[in-house]
């Protein structure tokens, strides 16, 4: 298990936190990406995150997932060893956090397209010490709960929109993460399996008590979050229970 050594505040940020964002700001030349943004995240809730295109939304979703440092502001994570501030972290111990803190369900980027659906999970696994066998295992279990039984040594490129983002919520399972950050998870997917990937995700989320961040333009997902929060110009718009 890789140490987590940031700066520790010893508190736990905006009382029930998993996550905060505080007084976000980043820019990108002369473009405001993020104006002075605040958002706090519970245990177990889901947050989808809407706007216009440029609005912010992903910038957002990528400083809160430590992806992306932002100009200003701080990013207060309670782990189980204290609350730690992302946006001061030194890189190695951002890399270390996102890989046993966080699962990411993104389009692209985010799964190796050389390896199969079962080396894609089992991956986070072997990075954290467990045995090969092992980490094969617990991939071929979490491929089985998502429906994927008999694809597992499939390449990822040979998978379905729909099945590869499985993957990804399979693999996001593997890391136990605290928090699952998706970007449009289903944007490019049919209605029929944007809405069951979603309800694995959002299954995924409520098992566990994870909380979920959601970067969408569906108004079907977000209705199925338990919050929108809603981006214009980088500053927030609305916060509102979405149900
Ligand atoms: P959204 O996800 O809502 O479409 P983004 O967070 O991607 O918004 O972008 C917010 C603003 O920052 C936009 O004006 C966008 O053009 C700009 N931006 C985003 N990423 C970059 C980048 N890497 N370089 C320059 N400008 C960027």
């Amino acid at each position: 298990m890789a140490r987590i050594s940031g700066r520790s505040t010893g508190r736990a940020c905006g009382g029930e936190a998993r996550i905060a964002g505080i007084d976000l700001t980043h820019r990108y030349g002369s473009t405001v990406a993020l104006d002075a943004v605040a958002v706090s995240i519970r245990d177990g809730e889901s947050v989808a995150i809407m706007g216009p295109s440029g609005s912010g939304k992903s910038t957002l979703l990528h400083v809160l997932a430590g992806i992306v440092r932002p100009d200003a502001g701080t990013v207060m994570l309670r782990t189980a060893r204290g609350t730690v501030d992302i946006a001061t972290m030194k890189d190695r111990e951002r890399s270390a956090l996102r890989l046993t803190e966080f699962g990411f369900v993104f389009q692209q980027g985010m799964l190796i397209p050389e390896l199969t659906a079962a080396e894609n999970v089992a991956l986070p696994l072997l990075l954290n010490g467990a045995r090969r066998t092992e980490a094969a295992h617990t991939a071929e279990n979490l491929l089985d709960e998502l429906g994927l039984h008999g694809i597992s040594g499939r390449r990822i490129g040979q998978l379905s929109g729909g099945q590869a983002q499985r993957v990804a919520i399979a693999r996001a399972r593997a890391t136990q993460a605290r928090v699952i950050f998706a970007d449009e998870p289903t944007g490019a997917l049919d209605s029929r399996t944007a809405s069951d990937v979603l309800g694995a995700l959002l299954a995924a989320t409520a098992e566990r008590g994870c909380s979920l961040v959601v970067v969408t333009h569906d108004e079907d997902v977000a209705a199925r979050c338990d919050r929108v929060l809603r981006l214009r110009d980088g500053r927030i718009d609305g916060d509102e229970a979405a149900r």
